[in-house]
C-alpha cells in the first residue's frame, strides 16, 4: 500500500496489553486519514454512550496519505475522542514532528483505551509499546515534559506529545500539546488525563513509500512556489493576528462575552500594534514553507505563540487592551494545557456573572472585565480546579448549569464548546456554520466565514440559500482535514479537487476522481452527525446562544450611538439629503424606544441600518484604505481568513 502503512495499534492502558490490526485499504480509501479516519474509529470503537472521561472511551491518534511526503504544510495528524466538553465528536488537528514521527512509526493510527493504575508515558519505539512511569512529570507543563522525555531517550530521538496540569485535573478543555502547538478545541487533554497517560513518546524509521514519485515531487515544486506568492501573503507578513483590527472594522470583533462586536480599546493588539511593539520571530510548523507563526515576547521574558484567536479570546471578549496582559494570560494557558479559546469564553462568562452580582468569588479574585489581575489570577486556579477553578473548569456551559440563576443566556458556546471570533450576528453564513457543526462552535471544521468575507453573499442578512454554502464547507474541510493539509493553503489550488484528487492518485496509486473527493468528504460529515446522535443529539443541540438571537437590537441601538459619533466626526461624507434621512430615521428609532413597541424598535433599527450602510461602507474604506495603504474593502474582506 502507498500513502498508508494499512497498520493500527490499540493500548488497553488498564492492563498495558498491546494489540495490532490491519487497516483495510477499502476503508482508508473511504476515510482517507486524519479527522476521516479517526471519525470512522471513534464509531467503531465508542461504546454508544460513553462517559467521555471514563477508561472505555477511545483517545484515538491518526496519521493521513499526505504526511510525510515532502508536500508542503502537510505534518499534521489528528486527535479523536468523545469530547468532555460536548459529550459529541472532538477532534483536533496539530501539527509539525511529531506528525511525522507517527507516520514513521509505521502506523496509521493508534487507539487508546482503559485508564493506567497510576501516571505513565506511553513510548512506541521501533514496534516496541511500553508504558513507562510518569510520576516524576506530574504537574510538569507540556513543554517540560516533552523535554524531560527527549533528553531521557536522546539517543533515540523520540518526539513528544504531553499534557499539562489542566489535562491531569481533567479540565473539560485541556489541550494535548507537542512542539509547541495543541490538540486545541473540545478537551482531548483531558481524555488523556482521565486515563493517566502524562505523554506519548514516538520514535520510528519507516519510509513513507508513494506511488509516482516524481510526480508527487512535481505538485510539491509547484505547491512550494505557490505557497510563496500572493495568496499566502497575510500569514506569511503579518500572520493570522492581521484579522484583528479587520474584524473590528467590519464590526465582527466578539467583545466583553459578546455584549458587543467592536472594542474601542484594540489598537494596541492590532497585529500591526503587535509586531511594532512585541514581536520576536517568525516561525513554522515542519514541513511548511508559509511559516504562519508569529512569536512575541514582552518585558524581555519568554517568546510567546499567539493566534487571532488567542488574542481575540483572552483580548476583547474580557474587555482587555494591554498586550502585556494578553500575552501572560496565553502562556500560562500553554503551560497548563488549555485551549484559549475556551478558557477566554469561560471567564468571559464569569466576568459578567460578577458584574450582575450572581458569582462573589470574582471579586475577591479581581475577576472582571478588563481587569489583568484576575486573569492571570484565574487560570492556575483553572488548571488545579481550586477555588472558583473547580467551577469554571467544566467550561461555560456546565458552569452556567451549576451556578443557575438565569447565568446560561449569556454562555456563549454552542453544543458546550466555546464561540470562536466570529460575530454571527454579523456573518449570517457563519452563523449557520457555528451552530451546526458537530464538534460545535468551531471556525475550523467549516469556514463558512468565507462566505461572507467573499462579498457573493449579504454577511448581514439571512436567507434559504446558506445551507449549501455551509454544507459545502464543511465538506471542503472535511477533505482539507482527512488528507492532511494546512487550510492556509487552501486558496494556493486553482480548483481544490481536482488537484488534490491528481496528488492522492500520485501518492496512493489509486485512481481519484475529484467527484469522489467531493464524496468522500460528504461521508465524514454524515458520520460525525451518526456518531452525535448515537450519542444523544437532538435538533435543538444545532442552535446558537440565545444572546445573539434575541440581543440584536441591542447591538443596532449600540449602532445609534456609534453612527451618532461617527457622524460627528465624519460627516463631511454625507450628502445633505443623505444628513436628513438618517436624521429620520433616528428620530423613529429613538420614537420606538420611548414607546418600548418591541415590533417597532426591530423595524425602525432595520431600516436605519439600511440607511446607514452607504455612510458606513464610505466611512470603513476610508479607515481602511487609512490602515492598510491602498486596499479596498472586497480586497480586504476576501483576504481575511482563519
Ligand atoms: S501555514 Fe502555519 S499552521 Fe499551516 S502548516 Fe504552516 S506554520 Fe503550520
Amino acid at each position: 500500500m502507498h500513502g498508508f502503512h494499512g497498520r493500527l495499534l490499540h493500548v488497553d492502558l488498564s492492563d498495558g496489553r498491546a494489540s495490532w490490526a490491519d487497516l483495510p485499504e477499502r476503508r482508508l480509501r473511504a476515510f482517507l486519514g486524519g479527522i476521516g479516519l479517526g471519525t470512522s474509529l471513534l464509531y467503531e470503537h465508542a461504546p454508544p454512550g460513553v462517559e467521555p472521561l471514563s477508561p472505555a472511551n477511545p483517545l484515538i491518534f491518526t496519521s493521513a496519505p499526505l504526511v510525510g511526503t515532502n508536500l508542503t504544510t502537510t505534518a499534521k495528524f489528528a486527535v479523536v475522542t468523545k469530547s468532555p466538553l460536548t459529550g459529541f465528536i472532538g477532534d483536533s488537528l496539530s501539527s509539525s514532528h511529531f506528525a511525522l514521527e507517527l507516520k514513521r512509526t509505521g502506523l496509521d493510527a493508534v487507539v487508546i483505551t482503559g485508564r493506567a493504575p497510576s501516571p505513565v508515558y506511553l513510548s512506541i519505539a521501533d514496534g516496541h509499546v511500553e508504558a513507562r512511569d510518569a510520576e516524576h512529570l506530574k504537574g510538569k507543563s507540556p513543554a517540560e515534559t516533552e523535554a524531560a522525555i527527549r533528553s531521557a531517550e536522546r539517543s533515540r530521538g523520540f518526539r513528544v506529545a504531553a499534557i499539562g496540569r489542566a489535562g491531569e485535573s481533567c479540565v473539560r478543555f485541556a489541550t494535548i500539546s507537542n512542539d509547541g502547538r495543541h490538540a486545541g478545541r473540545g478537551g482531548a487533554g483531558a481524555v488523556m488525563g482521565s486515563k493517566n497517560l502524562k505523554a506519548i513518546a514516538l520514535h520510528g524509521e519507516r519510509e513513507v513509500s508513494v506511488a509516482h514519485s516524481s510526480e508527487v515531487e512535481g505538485i510539491a515544486r509547484a505547491l512550494r512556489q505557490r505557497s510563496l506568492g500572493s495568496l499566502t501573503d497575510k500569514y506569511r507578513s503579518i500572520g493570522t493576528v492581521a484579522n484583528l483590527a479587520v474584524f473590528n472594522r467590519l464590526g465582527t470583533l466578539p467583545t466583553r462575552n459578546f455584549q458587543r462586536a467592536t472594542f474601542d480599546e484594540a489598537d494596541p493588539l492590532s497585529g500591526e500594534a503587535l509586531t511594532e511593539s512585541h514581536f520576536s520571530r517568525r516561525h513554522g510548523c515542519a514541513s511548511c514553507t508559509i511559516r504562519c507563526e508569529r512569536l512575541f515576547r514582552s518585558n524581555g521574558g519568554d517568546e510567546q505563540r499567539m493566534e487571532y484567536e488567542t488574542v481575540f479570546a483572552l483580548g476583547p471578549l474580557c474587555g482587555m487592551s494591554d498586550p502585556d496582559a494578553v500575552l501572560a494570560a496565553a502562556r500560562l494557558c500553554d503551560h497548563y494545557g488549555m485551549d484559549t479559546i475556551s478558557t477566554g469564553g469561560t471567564l468571559a462568562w464569569a466576568m459578567e456573572c460578577g458584574e450582575r452580582g450572581l458569582l462573589p468569588d470574582t471579586q475577591q479574585l479581581g475577576l472582571g472585565f478588563g481587569r489583568s489581575e484576575g486573569i492571570v489570577a484565574a487560570i492556575p486556579l483553572i488548571a488545579a480546579r481550586e477555588g472558583i477553578g473547580a467551577l469554571l473548569a467544566e467550561g461555560s456551559k456546565r458552569a452556567a448549569l451549576q451556578l443557575g440563576k438565569g447565568s446560561s443566556y449569556w454562555a456563549m458556546h454552542v453544543k458546550g464548546l466555546e464561540l470562536p471570533g466570529y460575530d454571527p450576528r454579523s456573518l449570517k453564513t457563519m452563523a449557520l456554520g457555528l451552530a451546526v457543526s458537530p464538534r460545535g462552535a468551531c471556525h475550523n471544521r467549516s469556514g463558512a466565514y468565507e462566505a461572507d468575507f467573499s462579498g457573493a453573499v449579504d454577511r448581514l442578512r439571512a436567507d434559504a440559500g446558506r445551507g449549501a454554502l455551509v454544507a459545502a464547507s464543511e465538506d471542503f474541510s472535511a477533505v482539507l482535514d482527512s488528507l492532511i493539509v494546512c487550510k492556509f493553503l487552501r486558496k494556493c489550488f486553482a480548483d481544490f479537487y481536482d488537484e488534490a484528487a491528481e496528488l492522492l492518485t500520485a501518492v496512493t496509486g489509486w485512481r481519484v476522481s475529484g467527484g469522489e473527493l467531493r464524496r468522500i468528504g460528504e461521508r465524514i460529515n454524515i458520520t460525525k452527525r451518526l456518531f452525535n446522535q448515537r450519542e444523544g443529539w437532538r435538533p435543538q443541540d444545532d442552535w446558537l446562544p440565545p444572546r445573539l438571537l434575541t440581543e440584536a437590537r441591542v447591538e443596532a441601538k449600540r449602532s445609534l450611538l456609534a453612527l451618532d459619533a461617527a457622524l460627528v466626526k465624519d460627516g463631511s461624507l454625507l450628502a445633505a439629503e443623505e444628513r436628513a434621512a438618517l436624521d429620520a430615521g433616528r428620530a423613529r428609532l429613538e420614537g420606538a424606544m420611548a414607546a418600548d413597541s418591541r415590533d417597532e424598535i426591530n423595524a425602525a433599527a432595520e431600516a436605519l441600518e439600511e440607511l446607514s450602510k452607504p455612510f458606513a461602507e464610505r466611512r470603513m474604506d476610508r479607515g481602511i484604505r487609512e490602515a492598510l495603504s491602498g486596499l479596498s474593502v472586497k480586497e480586504l474582506e476576501t483576504r481575511v481568513g482563519e
